[in-house]
């Protein structure tokens, strides 16, 4: 996530540290560069501008010139900007008791559908019971993929008829309100490749007939700042309450999130993080500026390691076997990507090379390896001789290398745990 914009904010601050004293010159030098990788992010050039100049005035008014870690000092005020220009406090939509009805809008592609499979799935996962709804009264293909997402997450799906007037829809979700309890309807409305004369009177005249509590606007943001000009008209039209950022995973480098509030002064409610259903994360402006800044996300981490019901191994180090390791695996996998977890444990992120990035296949093919080893084996890889570790590698389909190194770095795991868990930690940090 803003891989690139993270790094070169650090890098340009980075330069400060250790220096002493700096000059009113170098500060002004730091937010030149920070200025220019904002905008190299597409971040919007007001947004980019005012952005620095307020960093300017705090550090100025802090006094960072006379401090003696001045790095230090910018980047608690560029945390506190940056967490300021991504929306400040967070916010979530209302929710009520019962009768949500909330419209998810945007252009065809930017993630509609997904994104009302996985608030529903979220949702559920609080103890609602939503109901989703295939708005889209032109595409049956549309309405095809909600009704197999809804059946993945377990939420019924309501489907419109080819040109039902959406007074007929309005009634026909009232129904479902009253007889079967639903207490949130996500309505998956059309989309357009272009905002189009057309569907603004659609998306207007359902609106009118059914009264959402909600109107999110749905927004790609591997689109860049682009994709928010699109916001002005849908809410001139139909009226927007807030944003879901989609595709935040990838090679969004930024623009889009940090343009949001400026361009649209609409909240960003959530953040779409994968492909899959579980991809989804409520917007916490301050914990994705602790993010950018390289200094982990340890609440999202506890919330996403609760969420996957995540146990730690009771297990003394020298105990541990390549069966817990790979139960430990899947365990953390249930969280998401395996790269973007580890950077969420403070300091990971300057600790892990440019460019890092965890192999997801990778970690297939480790599994795979282990699970073509017979229960022993996984118990006591010692017993690994070599036509052994041959049969695990036709096994697997990897090669004997592979499996020879998957076993060295156990080895070495195990060890380094040892002396972890002698020294608590010290051992591990002088490493
Ligand atoms: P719609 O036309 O607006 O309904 O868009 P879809 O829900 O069909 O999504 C378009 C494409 O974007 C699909 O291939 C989705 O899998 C993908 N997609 C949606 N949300 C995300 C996300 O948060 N991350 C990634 N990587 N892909 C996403």
């Amino acid at each position: 996530m803003f891989e690139t914009l993270s790094r070169r904010i650090r890098d340009a601050v980075d330069k400060l540290r250790g220096r002493g004293r700096i000059s009113e010159a170098d500060l002004k030098a730091t937010l030149r560069e920070i200025r220019v990788s904002l905008l190299e992010a597409d971040v919007n050039f007001e947004v980019a501008r005012e952005f620095v100049a307020k960093i300017q005035e705090k550090a100025l008014g802090q006094q960072v010139l006379e401090s003696l870690t001045p790095a230090e000092q910018i980047l608690s005020v560029v945390y506190e900007e940056l967490t300021e220009v991504l929306g400040g406090e967070a916010r979530q939509p209302v929710l009520k008791n019962e009768g949500n009805v909330w419209f998810l809008v945007g252009l065809q592609g930017s993630g509609k559908t997904t994104h009302a499979a996985k608030l529903a799935q979220f949702y559920k996962g609080k103890g609602r019971r939503p109901l989703l709804v295939a708005a889209d009264t032109q595409r049956p293909a549309a309405r095809e993929q909600l009704k197999i997402l809804g059946e993945k997450v377990g939420v019924p799906v309501l489907e419109v008829a080819d040109g039902e007037r959406p007074e007929t829809t309005a009634q026909r979700l009232r129904q479902h309100l009253t007889f079967d309890y639903r207490d949130l309807v996500l309505v998956d409305t059309a989309g357009r490749l272009q905002i189009d004369e057309n569907l603004m009177n659609e998306l207007a005249r359902l609106k009118a007939a059914v009264g959402p509590t909600e109107t999110l606007l749905v927004v790609d943001s591997m689109t860049g700042q682009e994709a928010l000009n699109v916001s002005k008209t849908f809410d001139e039209r139909i009226g927007v309450t807030g944003l879901i950022l989609t595709k935040l995973d990838g090679d969004a480098r930024g623009g889009a999130a940090l343009s949001a509030r400026h361009v649209t002064q609409k909240p960003i409610y959530f953040a779409g993080i994968s492909e899959k259903l579980d991809g989804l994360e409520p917007f916490y402006p301050d914990r994705l500026a602790q993010r950018i800044l390289g200094m982990g996300d340890l609440q999202t981490l506890l919330e996403k390691a609760k969420a996957a019901e995540l146990e730690a191994p009771l297990k003394a180090p020298g105990e541990i076997t390549l069966e817990d390791v790979i139960s430990q695996m899947r365990q953390i996998r249930k969280m998401g990507s395996f790269g973007d977890i580890l950077k969420m444990i403070p300091g990971m992120s300057r600790m892990l090379p440019a460019g890092f990035q965890v192999d997801d296949k990778a970690l297939n093919r480790l599994e795979a390896i282990v699970l073509s080893m017979t229960p022993r084996e996984r118990r006591d890889p010692r017993i690994l001789n070599a036509s052994r570790r041959k049969r695990i590698a036709a096994g697997s389909g990897t090669s004997v290398q592979e499996v020879n190194r998957l076993i060295k770095t156990f080895d070495d795991m195990k060890a380094m745990m040892k002396t972890m868990h002698k020294t608590k930690g010290r051992g591990l940090f002088r490493r």
